[in-house]
């Protein structure tokens, strides 16, 4: 863990978050600034920035957990389609240095188009 990080200080419970699904290595919450009903940002339990530097125990962790926490989101929020997205460093627009996945619900005409952040 990082004693400066967000989503550490998240999984510790130090920073409130509304929780989606956790195991011993991996979490998930609601983004507090949600692009669509239901965005989920799904988190390993170790300090990591990009993807690149996961640990294999996590990585496959996360290559479980991920389609079950979309499932459950697909299903909570009724929307049929969805975005998975994920940034590594701040020209891809990474904004928290903590590896995190998206799962962004889509719905016709939602407006956000086919691309991450529309501008
Ligand atoms: P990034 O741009 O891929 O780094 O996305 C970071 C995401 O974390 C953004 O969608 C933020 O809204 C989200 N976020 C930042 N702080 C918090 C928080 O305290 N709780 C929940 N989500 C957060």
């Amino acid at each position: 863990m990082s004693e400066n990080c967000i989503f550490c200080k998240i999984i510790s419970g130090d920073i409130p978050s509304f929780k989606v699904f956790e195991n011993d290595k991996v979490f998930a919450f609601l983004d507090i600034n949600p692009l669509s009903k239901g965005h989920t940002v799904v988190i390993p339990k170790t300090h990591c920035e990009r993807l690149e530097d996961l640990p294999e125990e996590y990585s496959s962790a996360i290559g479980s957990a991920l389609p079950k926490i979309a499932k459950a989101v697909i299903t909570g929020t009724g929307a049929l389609d969805w975005n998975l997205l994920q940034n590594n460093g701040k020209s891809a627009g990474q904004e928290v240095p903590h590896l995190h996945f998206h799962i962004i619900p889509r719905e016709k005409s939602d407006g956000l188009g086919y691309r991450w952040k529309p501008t």
